[in-house]
């Protein structure tokens, strides 16, 4: 199953979302195909360097835009960036506002997660014989954070650091009764994707962040109703704004670690060792395999 044999490495994921389908500036491209035990990632996986820096790129919801934001299969895509050798992976998730001062085409790197999601399969890596409880108070890596948050001021994009990210179910938008609520509960912006897969991230050890790319004023704001023309025009000033940031940025990615996020794995498995499944085990040496044999 496991297509290890590969040679092509890369230190850096990108995982882009809506309209982002490539990064600039990437060079030396391989397309690979990659199966994992927990079935196929969304697309074929894009590996190149970018200055340097060895990065693979996958688009979230496939090329064709063909998968909702519960269809994803987030084990298989993050399992497919580890293998590579992914250690930190930049997500790109488009985003309602929740708050005045965040308007549309802003981005925010959020701090925190809320998970409003309902039925999604495959949101952990562990179950059937191997129990596992890996830490996730804060579920976006601080250091890479700076890191992107640093490059997108030096190149003057709109860009704000932390606050909540509550991620819905989908696919339809919310009720101006819902989005109320979360207004009232202090989150900043509001989704569909990121979850399962920041915990699936911090699972396999892989810093993680989200460039989230406001669109709209969700549908709180009076006088603001979402106009479909609007929000285009807004989504594409936002990719291309996004894409320049992914080009600056990577370069200063794939460094030595220094974050708690390279050992979250480390006390996870709470099983005893001679009842762990040993199927399951193998199956997950990707992820635990330096802890646990
Ligand atoms: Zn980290």
């Amino acid at each position: 199953m496991k297509k290890m044999k590969s040679k092509v490495r890369a230190s850096v994921g990108v995982i882009g979302g809506s309209g982002v389908y490539e990064i600039e500036g990437i060079q030396n491209l391989k397309e690979i195909k990659i199966k994992t035990p927990f079935g196929n990632p969304s697309d074929a996986l894009i590996v190149g360097t970018v200055e340097g820096v060895n990065v693979a790129f996958l688009p979230r919801h496939g090329r064709g835009h063909t998968l909702l934001p519960s269809e994803l299969n987030s084990r298989a895509n993050i399992w497919a960036l580890k293998s590579l050798g992914v250690e930190q992976i930049v997500s790109v998730s488009a985003c309602g506002s929740l708050k005045e001062e965040l308007p549309p085409r802003h981005f925010v790197i959020p701090d925190q997660l809320f998970d409003r999601t309902k039925s999604r399969p495959g949101s952990t890596f562990y179950g059937e014989g191997v129990v596992g409880h890996t830490p996730f108070a804060n579920p976006y890596c601080s250091v890479l954070t700076d890191k992107v948050y640093g490059t997108a001021q030096s190149l003057g994009l709109p860009i704000h650091k932390g606050g909540a990210f509550v991620i819905i179910e989908g696919p339809n938008f919310s009720t101006k009764a819902e989005s109320n609520v979360w207004r009232n509960q202090g989150f900043s912006i509001i989704g569909m994707t990121n979850l399962p897969e920041a915990r699936l991230a911090r699972e396999a050890e892989i810093c993680y962040i989200t460039v989230a790319l406001v669109t709209d004023y969700d549908v709180w704001k009076e006088g603001e109703e979402v106009s479909v023309d609007k929000v285009v025009s807004t989504i594409h000033a936002n990719v291309a704004n996004v894409k320049k940031l992914i080009r600056a940025a990577v370069p200063h990615l794939g460094r030595e670690r220094t974050c708690e996020c390279a050992s979250a794995a480390q006390y996870a498995i709470q099983t005893n060792p001679q009842y762990l499944n040993k199927k399951t085990l193998k199956k997950l040496e990707l992820i635990v395999g330096k802890y646990v044999k």
